[in-house]
């Protein structure tokens, strides 16, 4: 397996680090990490102890010290360059991403090519932190704002998307002036040491410190660590929702800062005014693409009553024709579940699905293949359900799709928004009336929403996240830089005299 030598994975210490050095000893606890393919073990990594995250926190405060004094340009410059080396590194990070998380190769690719495009885009963003200038009613005053950074940006991720989210926040808050400590998910803590082993080629070639881009493994208990730390004035969260209540809670708490990016339920309206080829491609990509372990994969499908059964049918006919297997395999669509407890999850959800009256109508059960018997393989799922059984109200992460009827748009949409998350969300239409309907204040309720797109595959130009138990976090394109700064307003006196704002007097003599 050479892209792991080229990733650098190799060694007894892989864990901990504050740049390019691990701090991990031997005898450590260690994590081990399976590919999903075939449950084959990879590699170990050990999990942080308490004593190395304190070293490594004290590390960060001191590059801080520095980082934040590098005038913004310089810093997209070390961005622009971890951008070259993701190019270079963009095979072998996308194959170690199919290998350790189980999404297809070209998923993989994908993944590092929105880290490359978030670099580009810090690159410029880095020169655009502005900020606003405001008339004074004072004589001979001038008022502006300015943004400055906050300190440590503690960074927790999830492992269907092992690298890229943490590129979107890292390589914004870097720009900004942060430093980062970042906890990926216990599930995927090769990806992290890859991309640790990346920006800390750059950060040596252009001599900066240790402690910019710190990485901490383990599971829970360290990511606790992190939320309860003062420290981390600002923590971006990026799980289940259950996971996201916690952090609020604790990061709430000490009144922290969090950006959350949790879990979606999310739906396509399909008009009777649809393009339904569009429709059906659409659908499947979003249901079963990354076998239905993402954030924006589609659950729901609202369908208009004139067209259901067609729209059905033909879904069933796609997914028919879609390849299940080894994700490395240049045709095959849909790879393996994460684990043996996802694999469980979505067999309980089908059977809720049964007992609350819907219908399971294609799919859903486990393959066995003897070629890759420990990896979790299973056939999508499509199910007649209603909107308000206790399972379609909830993310199941799995390759489960709702398909559910409506006869009039104002009811679709209510059904529509009628979940308790709030990320991605669409419609399928070429009437302009359902689509804007769609888009104004009385349509959809989340945070993305598209019209003949569908609610997976964000680009990272835009503000990503969701509203409602999604948490209300934007991060990624546009001015989520923003969450990563403190505002500063500032009144400059070039007079000689003091005057007072609303014209109070205050003489003194
Ligand atoms: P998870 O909640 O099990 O774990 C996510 C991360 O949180 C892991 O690193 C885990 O170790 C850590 N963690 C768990 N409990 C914690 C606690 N109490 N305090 C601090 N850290 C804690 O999620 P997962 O199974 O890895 O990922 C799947 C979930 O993530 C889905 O719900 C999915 O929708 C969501 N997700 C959301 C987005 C988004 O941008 N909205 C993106 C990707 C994934």
């Amino acid at each position: 397996m050479d892209f792991l030598k080229k990733l650098g994975i190799e060694g007894t210490n892989l864990g901990t680090s504050t740049g390019q050095q691990f701090l991990g000893d031997e005898g450590a606890e260690t994590i081990s990490s399976h590919t999903p393919i075939d449950g084959s073990q990879i590699a170990d990594t050990t999990v942080t102890t308490r004593e190395e995250y304190d070293k490594v926190v004290a590390q960060a405060q001191e590059a801080f010290k520095e980082w934040r004094m590098v005038p913004a340009p310089k810093r997209g410059e070390i961005v622009r360059q971890i951008g070259l080396e993701l190019r270079k590194h963009k095979e072998d990070l996308g194959r170690l991403v199919t290998y350790e998380m189980g999404k297809i190769y070209q998923e993989g690719l994908g993944e590092v090519q929105e880290m490359i495009d978030i670099c580009d885009f810090a690159v410029g963003q880095s020169r655009m932190l502005y900020g606003k200038t405001m008339q004074s009613e004072r004589p001979e005053h001038r008022m502006y704002e300015q943004w400055q950074p906050l300190g440590i940006t503690g960074i927790i991720s999830a492992f269907n998307f092992p690298v890229a989210v943490y590129s979107w926040n890292a390589m914004i808050a870097a720009i900004c002036g942060n430093v980062m400590i970042w906890k990926g998910s216990e599930k995927t803590p090769l990806c992290g040491i890859a991309v640790q082993n990346i920006t800390a080629k750059v950060l040596k070639r252009n001599d900066l410190p240790e402690g910019i881009f710190n990485l901490v493994t383990g599971g829970r208990e360290v990511g606790e660590w992190m939320t309860e730390d003062e420290r981390l004035p600002l923590i971006s969260a990026t799980g289940s929702i259950r996971m996201g209540k916690e952090v609020a809670k604790t990061v709430g708490a000490r009144l922290g800062k969090t950006i959350l990016e949790l879990g979606g339920n999310n739906a396509i309206i399909v008009s009777e005014n649809a393009d339904l080829e569009m429709a059906a491609r659409a659908t499947v990509f979003g249901s079963v693409g990354t076998c239905g372990q993402r954030c924006t994969s589609t659950r729901r499908l609202i369908v208009h009553e004139d067209v259901f059964d067609e729209l059905k049918d033909r879904l069933i006919e796609i997914y028919d024709d879609v390849n299940i297997g080894n994700p490395l395999d240049e045709d095959t669509l849909v790879g393996p579940l994460i684990d043996e407890q996802a694999t469980e999850n979505m067999q309980k959800a089908l059977k809720e699905v049964e007992k609350a009256g819907g219908e399971v109508i294609y799919g859903g059960e486990e393959l066995d293949d003897t070629k890759l018997k420990d990896g979790q393989y299973v056939r999508p799922a499509i199910a007649v359900a209603e909107n308000d059984f206790d399972i379609v109200q909830e993310e199941t992460f799995a390759p489960i799709l709702y398909l559910l009827k409506y006869s009039d748009l104002d009811e679709a949409i209510s059904k529509h928004n009628g979940v308790k998350q709030g990320l991605s969300s669409s419609i399928f239409t070429l009437n302009i009336r359902e689509a804007e309907t769609f888009l104004s204040a009385r349509g959809s309720d989340c945070g993305i929403a598209n019209v003949n797109v569908g609610t997976s595959g964000a680009e990272i130009g835009g503000a990503f996240g969701g509203e409602k138990e999604t948490g209300g976090g934007r991060e990624s394109g546009s001015d989520a830089w923003k969450a990563y700064m403190r505002r500063q307003t500032n009144t400059i006196n070039w007079s000689d005299e003091m005057p007072l704002a609303q014209g109070i007097e205050f003489d003194v003599d």
